[in-house]
């Protein structure tokens, strides 16, 4: 199949192309677009062959359910059984944006598209184009991030042509996602909400909201036995190719301790990349040093992390060694993203 690829322009955006994608969707194909947080592989959300090929496309595991994509919040009525009180302010304070959340389903939405759970997540992106697309797809567009599965999301339409073409009708392209983490996703299906992935809505930013919230323990402790509530989080999401170990500690600490490790394995031949900010990205004496922004700019920070991952995998370096970022704000999502990449590699200086 080839796939057609639509620079998009967000001050004038071409609605013939919009109803294109769209109708593509209402035929039951598939289109990658792009949304405030990562690109989006969308499908229609209510029929179920449309949820098979998004598993087929990205090769993901059929028990790890898709998000569906709403652009108008009283659409969320028709496919959830239960809107709570608690996630009616929510969605006050929030959509559209970056925040999931899960809800009892309703029958018309397939199993297909929940993996076979009776919960279904629901999203209003803020993006203009994802907006757009999705009410000229009919309303209800299926969509996990736009990767291969086992690779990072996709925050640039060359990221998804990387990892997608060939196998999807269209790819929208909106330019580079602005806050390039997934969505926070929250469960308000049962009577106390629980983060179950944290995102740049943070957990105080909901607390202000609606008061005391749970973080389910399995991200908190993701390496126990915990089985996660949202099943997606149980998949080691990326691995790159080079053997990558997080270095945590105060910054000079930091830069002294890579310097030694990185001195180390180009001794024994390795080639070496490091994940650093632009504070720090000057003092590193060895291998490709990237950096993810300035550390004083967390925004900037989250916006660059996949693209600085992937771009890792196109290099041949045996070994990476990141910093670490701290966990308030948006670092926990930050560094939930990097430490499930690292599979936990961590070392304390
Ligand atoms: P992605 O869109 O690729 O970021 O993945 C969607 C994430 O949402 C995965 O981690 C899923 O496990 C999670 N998710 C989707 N639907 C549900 C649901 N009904 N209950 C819990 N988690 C869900
Ligand atoms: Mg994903």
């Amino acid at each position: 199949m080839e796939t057609l690829i639509k620079k998009l322009n967000y001050d004038k955006m071409d609605l013939s192309l919009i109803r294109e994608a769209g109708a593509i969707i209402r035929r039951g194909g598939l289109v990658a677009f792009p949304t405030e947080t990562v690109y989006g592989l969308g499908g229609d959300a209510l029929n179920p062959q449309s949820s098979e090929k998004i598993y087929a496309a990205k090769g993901r595991p059929s028990d790890n359910p898709l998000i569906v994509h709403i652009a108008e919040k009283e659409d969320v009525y028709k496919i959830a059984r239960q809107v709570p009180e608690k996630a009616k302010q929510l969605m006050e304070a929030f959509w559209p944006g970056p925040l999931t959340l899960i809800f009892p389903k309703d029958s018309i939405v397939p199993d297909k598209t929940t993996g076979g759970l009776d919960t279904v997540a629901v999203r209003m992106p803020s993006d203009k184009i994802a907006a757009a697309f999705i009410h000229a797809a009919g309303g209800f567009v299926a969509a996990p991030s736009a990767n291969a599965s086992g690779r990072p999301s996709t925050t640039m339409a060359e990221h998804v042509v990387e990892d997608l073409s060939g196998r999807i009708e269209m790819i929208l392209d909106g330019g580079q996602a602005v806050i390039g983490l997934e969505s926070t996703i929250v469960d308000v299906s049962e009577e106390h909400p629980v983060i179950l992935r944290p995102g740049v809505i943070t957990k105080e930013m909901l607390e202000a909201v609606i008061g005391p919230l749970e973080t389910d323990q399995a991200l908190i402790a993701p390496d126990s036995s915990v089985k996660p509530k949202a099943p997606g989080m149980k998949y080691r999401h990326y691995a790159p190719k080079a053997v990558l170990t997080i270095v945590e500690g105060e910054s000079k600490a930091v830069v002294e301790a890579v310097n030694h490790l990185a001195a180390r394995a180009e001794e024994e031949g390795k080639r070496v990349g490091i994940i650093a900010t632009d504070e720090t990205a000057d003092c590193y004496q060895y291998g490709t040093v990237r950096s993810l922004g300035a550390r004083c700019h967390e925004e900037e920070i989250s916006m660059h992390l996949f693209d600085v991952l992937r771009s890792f995998d196109e290099t041949d370096v045996d070994c990476i060694y990141s910093e670490s970022f701290g966990d308030a704000k948006i670092g926990q999502a930050i560094m939930n993203r990097l430490l499930k990449a690292a599979g936990h590699k961590v070392i304390h200086v």
